[in-house]
């Protein structure tokens, strides 16, 4: 895609936006930068604007049909109006990942899915990184895959989270390694229907070749789908089953009838983080990396922040910090990944959520659960009678209460499936605070 000399217009001004105008702006596009927003009320992109002498026009409903190309940030929905209009003027209309894809150089592993995407991808990394194998990561995760572009070689990997966001305008990325994790129902707001959320990220193995791979969950049944419009060599990965691929005999992740390594020695926990260790050792093996490095690798990874992230043990009581649980599904997940003496701290904003489905794990598993936030009384009323309650409040009495009951043996677990914006500012704060106040905790 030659981009010197035409006239394109970046929408969004977050950090992917602001990456593909200094990427277009160094090869010589004419750029315009657009976003809802004032740019007074974009500090990132203000300065680079600036700097690179790039115009700024606010995102109006129109006025897109004198451009060669749109390209767009993922968080900017591809059927805006003034959009299929300027489709209709002949404008090409691309998402980021599309423009990156014909100049990033090496090979790339593409990562979707609904959940897990992120954990995959950093254990991707961190596996073709221990092996000796040149990669950068990026993506969804982080560094933009524009921003990648300068810095790929031909013969380093490129390991990238793709969201639907950002799969929903690609297409011709042709993934040398395309991993489908699993499609749950996940922003409907934006893409209407299960199907259409499954089509964008459907893209990844479409627009794959036959001497190309594709790593898919036999257990999901829109990864089977993908199986299916791939031309590429499938590898398959089950926790349920034995399939052709990585699988789980009991106790032993083995790649067709060779082990891999025990899930015991799988530092991060729970049955859906051994699915992403597998899809991980299967993008790794066809990266070129030998088995044995490979298990040694995944027992050196230490969990992503706020996914089921060990934080410390004091007195005998272990404390994880999953603040990424912020819906009852990924909290029922982290429920799964323990085997019980769990404290487990719950609450936020709720999201319209059903917490009569937390009633049985923690029936089974929690010595009590403390309540923290907005939605405190709604949880109280949805889970009473299956655990015991500790009206905490906030997170810091949360911890105070958990620490001061819990014996050597026990987990404190925050998995509080609910949002966070009542007390924080998003979960990441959240789980730092958390994170701090177990730091602060004296060893009894
Ligand atoms: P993503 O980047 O897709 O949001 P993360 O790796 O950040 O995924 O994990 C987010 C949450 O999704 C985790 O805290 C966990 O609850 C859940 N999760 C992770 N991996 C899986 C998986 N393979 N299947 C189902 N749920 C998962």
């Amino acid at each position: 895609m030659n981009v010197s000399g035409r006239k394109i217009l970046v929408i969004g001004m977050e950090r992917t936006g602001v990456a593909t105008v200094e990427f277009l702006a160094l090869h010589g596009a004419r750029v315009t930068a657009a976003d809802t927003r004032q740019l007074a009320h974009l500090p990132f992109a203000a300065p680079v604007l600036h700097r690179l002498n790039i115009p700024f026009r606010p995102q109006n409903d129109g006025g897109f049909q004198h451009f060669d190309m749109i390209v767009l940030s993922p968080g900017v929905p591809a059927d805006l109006p003034a959009l299929n209009d300027a489709r209709e003027h002949g404008v090409a209309v691309i998402g980021e990942v599309e423009l990156a894809a014909s100049y990033l150089q090496g090979p790339v592993i593409g990562i979707t899915g609904s959940n897990g995407k992120t954990t995959t991808t950093a254990l991707t990394g961190h596996i073709l990184e221990s092996c000796g194998i040149p990669v950068q990561v990026g993506g969804n995760i982080g560094t933009p895959v524009t921003a990648m572009i300068g810095s790929s070689l031909p013969e380093q990997w490129n390991v990238l989270e793709l969201s639907s966001f950002q799969l929903e305008t690609t297409r011709s990325l042709r993934a040398d390694v395309a991993v489908g994790l699993n499609v749950t129902q996940n922003h409907l707001d934006r893409h209407y229907t299960l199907a259409n959320y499954a089509k964008a990220k459907g893209n990844l193995f479409a627009s794959q070749k036959p001497e190309q791979t594709a790593v898919l969950n036999a257990d999901d049944a829109h990864c089977v789908a993908f199986g299916e419009i791939t031309p590429a060599r499938k590898i398959w990965f089950s926790s349920t089953r034995r399939v052709d691929g990585l699988w789980i005999d009991g106790e032993t992740i083995r790649y067709d009838s060779e082990p891999v390594l025990p899930t015991a020695e799988v530092p991060i926990r729970g049955r859906h983080n051994f699915e992403n260790a597998m899809a991980a050792t299967a993008a790794a093996l066809t990266a070129g990396a030998g088995i044995d490095a490979i298990a040694a690798a995944i027992r050196t990874f230490r969990a992503v922040e706020h996914r089921l992230e060990f934080v410390r043990t004091v007195a005998g009581v272990d404390y994880y910090n999953d603040s990424k649980a912020t819906s009852v599904d990924a909290t029922l997940k982290a429920l799964d990944s323990f085997a019980g003496n769990l404290w487990v701290i719950l609450g936020g904003k709720d999201k319209g959520s059903d917490y009569t489905l937390l009633r049985e794990p923690l029936q089974l598993k929690a010595r009590a659960a403390l309540l923290i936030g907005a939605a405190a009384p709604k949880i109280q009323s949805q889970i009473e009678g299956a655990a015991p309650v500790i009206a905490a409040g906030t997170i810091e009495q949360a911890v105070a209460e958990a620490s001061s009951r819990a014996v050597a043996g026990d987990t404190v677990l925050l998995a509080p499936a609910c949002a966070s914006f009542d007390q924080f500012q998003n979960y990441e704060v959240r789980g730092r605070a958390f994170k701090s106040l177990v730091q602060a905790l004296e060893s009894k």
